[in-house]
Formats: C-alpha cells, structure tokens, sequence
C-alpha cells in the first residue's frame, strides 16, 4: 500500500495502457511506478527477439485475428515474466506474417 506524498490518502494502482501507476483522489500520479513498468517491457521484449528464432516448435493453435494480415492461426507460447505467483504471459506469434503480439485474456 502507498500513501499520496502531497495529500497523505491511499493511493489506488490504475492500469493504463498496460502499464500499471498509483493515482490518487487530488490527481498525484506515481511517476516511479511507471518508470519501473517501462524496464520490464524492454525486457520482455527483448525476450521475445531471443525466442523468435525457435518459436516454429510451439504448438499452432486457433487464435484472434492478426493485427497485420488477419490471419486466425498462430504459434502459441508462454513466459514466467515476473514474480512466480503471478500468471504466465501468452504470446501468439501470426503463422503466415510472423507478427507477434501479446495474447491478455
Ligand atoms: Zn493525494
Ligand atoms: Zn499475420
């Protein structure tokens, strides 16, 4: 729990735009906490680039519609990104255009 700096209530996690931050009631926003979310996104990008090369041995399964070509059929995996306890993240990678995105349901 956090504790605005300039009115002293609780300050409450948004998400916004997949990056989490602590806003408060007066409109103070902890600017930290977003800069914290943006190293972790590199990282999971640059895990991505690392397995991008192998990925043709995970599974193809039925997916959402490609961003880029529309596609519905893509490589599935997923990634241990952060603390253990927390659900692994999906990543779907498009068979025919090779785009990859990020799969949040
Ligand atoms: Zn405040
Ligand atoms: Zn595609």
């Amino acid at each position: 729990m956090m504790f605005c700096p300039k009115c002293g209530s609780i300050m409450t996690p948004k998400k916004e735009k997949g990056k989490n931050s602590l806003v408060c009631s007066c409109g103070y926003t902890n600017k930290k906490a977003e800069k914290i979310e943006l190293k972790e996104e590199i990282k999971e990008i640059k895990e991505i680039e690392a397995i991008e090369e192998e990925v043709e041995i995970y599974p193809l399964v039925e997916s959402d519609e490609c961003a880029k070509c529309g596609h519905k059929k893509a490589y599935f995996w997923e990634i241990q990104t952060r603390a253990s306890d927390e659900p692994a993240t999906k990543f779907l990678k498009c068979q025919k255009c090779k785009h990859i995105w990020r799969d949040y349901k």
